[in-house]
């Protein structure tokens, strides 16, 4: 188990530099060390040894033990990794990044004509791949649940039919009687080392430790760990000033989550967190329910001020506002609080759609506007800024969509339960005293790793099933104060 996970974590270090410090002139050698090595851990993982000791553990574990648990994740590992023959692994793997050359070029040029015949192709390998998994209500569940453990296309359909129309008349109501508050203050030409050190002040002071990782900048930010004493994170400067500043709460609230799985646990799969969508929880609560919070902004406009004198101007409620604007908007990672789910349902509908084949790809153009001018009332004049912005379909990333929405509803869910118990967030927030925050997602979820299933941490964490409820009255009320309705 050790050995696959050490050629797991050296995929994860090369890649982590590849994105971060490699010369251009490395990718193709990068390339084949890579394809080697995890060819390499997929053998090992998937060999008739796995098999055997899988078989071993599981008649002598005992239920509701730590065993118990690493048996249950290694098991659905294991059969996932082995439900797909090798040739389909291998024809998907030379698909993907042929795929994802063709998109990068389609996208440059906006001409989704040359991306559609391999978009075709992707999705009839989803729909093969779906069937070797086995399903039974709708062959999205089976990609869904590679990503979101118990999760089905209903349970997604339930959601957003909770969220739809509310969130589709909240933005209406801001648009049309919003007080909005001009944000333009926020952009300029901010020196990069000022906002790396703000940054790494900022999340250091909400508990990311930095003596386990650090942070650097890559131009798609994310974060990548090999071990609970090593996270990764990275950023990116533009002219916005929020941009690193929230993108670096974003990233340490993924990392705080993999550091806090127990240290006894590292190196094996019981370690870091348990699904996309429960990773997205503590990503979005860091960055916009602390984050974009008035509270925190009391605390740290002070230090803002000193670090970039140019937005001395705006005092804290005027900065509150800015920071918390919300505009429909064509480009899903750009999108605001508000918005951006509406990004997703989008997304999800049409690739229900297509899994089933009850649209064709080269209908997609057109669809997807329909689907803007009817969800957020604006059109994209190009594809690139349409069906084509999207890197995921092209990488074969078919199902992953529903984790962010699940991620933003549950994030205040879990907000809620924590202010139950921890009635005095906002007077800890602005005066920078994080580690009873921190303490609490600590002990509830961060601590678990994946002994339990997402559903059952949801459950045991936040005392009842995901569902719309907090999400809805959170965000309503926010945007109430933030726009004066
Ligand atoms: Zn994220």
């Amino acid at each position: 188990m050790f050995d696959v996970n050490a050629l797991y974590a050296a995929g994860a270090i090369m890649d982590w530099d590849q994105q971060t410090m490699m010369p251009k002139g490395g990718a193709a050698a990068r390339a084949a060390h890579s394809g080697i090595l995890s060819r390499m851990a997929h053998e090992r993982f998937t060999s008739d040894e796995t098999a055997r000791l899988l078989e071993e553990a599981t008649n002598e574990v005992a239920l509701g033990t730590e065993d118990a648990a690493l048996v249950r994740v290694v098991r659905r590992d294991f059969d996932q990794s082995t439900k797909l023959p090798s040739a389909f692994v291998e024809e998907k793997s030379r698909l993907s990044s042929e795929a994802h050359e063709k998109w990068v070029q389609a996208r440059e040029t906006d001409s989704f004509a040359t991306f559609a015949p391999t978009l075709e192709q992707m999705f009839s390998l989803a729909r093969q791949e779906a069937d070797y998994y086995g399903w039974t209500g709708h062959r999205y569940d089976a990609l869904l649940d590679c990503y979101e453990e118990g999760w089905t296309a209903v349970d997604v359909q339930n959601m957003f039919g909770t969220i739809r129309e509310p969130m589709v008349r909240l933005v209406e109501e801001i648009r049309e009687r919003g007080q909005s508050t001009d944000a333009v203050g926020l952009n300029g030409t901010w020196d990069n080392n000022r906002q790396r050190k703000f940054s790494e002040h900022l999340i250091h002071a909400i508990g990311f430790d930095t003596d386990r990782g650090r942070l650097d900048t890559a131009p798609h930010p994310f974060c990548t760990g090999w071990s609970v004493t090593d996270i990764r994170l990275t950023t990116r400067f533009k002219d916005m000033i929020g941009s690193a500043i929230f993108g670096s709460l974003h990233e340490a609230g993924h990392g705080m989550y993999e550091q806090g799985s127990p240290l006894a646990w590292d190196r094996t799969p019981l370690a870091g967190g348990v699904s996309l969508g429960v990773h997205e929880s503590q990503s979005r609560l860091w960055e916009n329910i602390v984050g974009r919070s008035l509270p925190f902004w009391r605390k740290f406009l002070p230090e803002l001020h000193a670090n970039f004198p140019n937005l001395a101007a705006f005092d804290v409620d005027t900065f509150y506002r800015m920071i918390n604007q919300v505009e429909p908007s064509l480009i899903r990672v750009e999108a605001d609080e508000v918005t951006y789910n509406l990004h997703i349902l989008i997304r999800f509908e049409l690739e229900m759609a297509l899994l089933a084949g009850e649209m064709q790809v080269a209908d997609l153009p057109e669809a997807w506007r329909a689907k803007y001018q009817q969800y957020l009332g604006i059109t994209p004049e190009t594809d690139k800024e349409g069906c084509l912005q999207d890197v995921h379909w092209s990488m074969g990333g078919i199902g992953y969509f529903p984790t962010y929405t699940i991620g933003n509803l549950l994030s205040f869910q879990i907000w809620r339960k924590l202010t139950e118990e921890i009635p005095n967030t906002d007077d800890l927030i602005a005066v920078g005293n994080f580690a009873p925050i921190l303490g609490w997602l600590q002990d509830r979820i961060y601590r678990h790793g994946r002994y339990y299933t997402p559903k059952e941490l949801v459950l045991q964490a936040t005392g009842k099933p995901l569902d719309a409820n907090d999400y809805l009255a959170g965000i309503t009320a926010k945007y109430r104060s933030v726009y004066s309705l």
